[in-house]
């Protein structure tokens, strides 16, 4: 029997159980990426030698009695934007291919002292600019049920590895969707946090007021057991883990929204299908459904598309050979910088911060950088004042089933329509998960969105729980070219 499609719950009782060791299931994890890595590539590095002793370790916890919790001896794969100590991250840039982190992560270090094992760092669009994984300077990963199709991005990696079992869990951080695009993409959940609830220390900054790291897993449960692990307070942070009093949403008889505008013009046919579809058995449940406007939702590219890469073109200022960055020779320091950013970042990357500086320029800032906040100011006010009327809001995910390579890559305006659905919740900062729950008319995943206020997330985690459990979905593709 396979192990590697199993809830991180089922596994800990196996383990406790003495039914399964945590070295038989760590064999069994890479054994599966040996036969799936190849097609898929969602991995950039396997840790596999270096945890075999991990692996032991973990046995003897559980042979002992000792075992920690939950997460003892369970393989997470970790994007590779997030630092732990000792090993590379590239952020699948060329400019960082020679960076060995020198420190972990607030989320590793707590990942660690739970007993987790990493399976190793997962591909991404390049500095998690993208929403294909097309963008990443060591090619990218394939679909794991259509390797014609992306992953999804940018952590098309972490989403990809889930789906074809070569790790249990993995961790991704989401700008403006890239935990939840790729996880539905891929047919798994994902699930972004509320702003701040976990630390964001050792994440390469994108856009510091945005980024959010979250877990990418096969069911809602484990993406509870894992956010759970992770959030709190970090003195590194200063953004995070404040949780605030807030009057959590319903559980019973709730109402949900339905989002007007996300129901429209660029969504496809099969994806408002979904909703519906999911609206139904919501009431079956005894909840109640409703049709809501938010008209600045239409608004959220431009928003974003000011704001993430006014952000960035600052974050990455860093990256200029002197303090990081693989250096390229020049005749001047003004020119070594100049050919370290030439040669080191790939074209999206540089469209960015292109367009950042020029966002965030004299004369410009006000019309450009100026506005985006105003506008993102309105767009929360537009979802709290909603939330006084429903318990939940509900979307598609994305506007589509998966793509195939190359057909979103040169009309960059459909490439980021893709995050149509998901940007928001980031500009208001509220939590929101991806649940896979049905097949396209192309026989590919499926998923819906819900969001809630900020600082539900555990109970929007235990709503979307029992929405799964009327859902019949079965999360493991059959890899074609995959034997085992
Ligand atoms: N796809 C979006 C972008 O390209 C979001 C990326 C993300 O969430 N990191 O910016």
């Amino acid at each position: 029997m396979n192990h590697y499609k199993l809830s991180i719950s089922e596994i800990n009782k196996l383990f406790k159980d003495k039914k399964l060791k945590p070295s038989e299931l760590y064999s069994e994890v890479f054994e599966r990426a040996a036969n799936t890595e190849s097609i898929i590539h969602g991995h950039l590095t396997l840790f596999q030698d270096e945890n075999i002793k991990k692996a032991a370790d973990a046995d003897k916890r559980y042979e002992n009695g000792t075992e920690l919790g939950i997460l003892d001896g369970i393989p997470i794969a970790i994007k590779d934007n997030i630092n732990i100590a000792g090993y590379a991250t590239t952020c699948s840039s060329q400019m960082l291919s020679n960076y060995i982190s020198p420190y972990d992560a607030t989320v590793i270090t707590k990942l660690k002292d739970e007993g987790v094992m990493f399976t190793g760092k997962t591909n991404l669009d390049e500095f998690a600019m993208g929403s294909s994984t097309e963008n990443s300077a060591f090619g990218p990963t394939k679909n794991p049920w259509d390797p014609s199709r992306v992953p999804g991005g940018s952590s098309g990696g972490s989403a990809a590895v889930v789906s074809a079992g070569s790790a249990i869990a993995s961790l991704g951080s989401d700008t403006g969707g890239s935990i939840r695009q790729p996880a539905s993409f891929c047919g798994v959940v994902g699930f972004k946090p509320t702003y701040g609830t976990v630390s964001r220390f050792g994440l390469v900054a994108f856009a510091s007021s945005l980024d959010q790291i979250g877990p990418i897993t096969n069911n809602v449960e484990d993406s509870k057991i894992l956010f759970n692990s992770m959030k709190g307070f970090d003195p590194f942070d200063a953004t995070s883990g404040k949780e605030s009093k807030t009057k959590q949403p319903k559980l019973k008889n709730a109402k949900i929204g339905i989002i007007k505008e996300l129901m429209e013009d660029g969504i496809s046919e099969d994806a408002k299908l979904e909703v519906q579809k999911v609206a139904k058995l919501l009431e079956s449940q005894g909840h109640e459904i409703v049709e809501v406007s938010l008209p600045l939702t239409k608004m959220s590219i431009s928003i974003y598309y000011l704001i993430a890469p006014a952000e960035c073109s600052a974050n990455l200022s860093r990256f200029d050979g002197v303090r990081y960055g693989n250096r390229v020779a020049g005749n001047t320091s003004y020119e070594m910088m100049e050919n370290t950013r030439a040669e080191g970042f790939g074209p999206e990357v540089k469209k960015r911060i292109l367009l950042g500086t020029y966002a965030l320029s004299a004369g410009y800032y006000d019309a450009f950088y100026g506005q985006a906040l105003k506008a993102r100011a309105m767009m929360k006010k537009e979802f709290t004042e909603t939330y006084k009327e429903v318990d939940y809001l509900i979307s598609p995910t994305t506007p589509s089933d998966p793509f195939k390579f190359g057909e979103k890559s040169d009309n960059q305006l459909e490439m980021y329509m893709s995050d149509l659905c998901t940007i928001p919740a980031n500009l208001v900062g509220m939590p929101a998960i991806s649940i896979p729950t049905g097949l396209s008319s192309n026989g590919l995943p499926l998923s819906v969105q819900i969001m809630s206020p900020a600082n539900t997330d555990n109970t929007l985690l235990e709503f979307s729980q029992k929405l799964e459990s009327v859902v019949s979905f079965t999360s493991l593709p059959e890899i074609k070219g995959d034997v085992s």
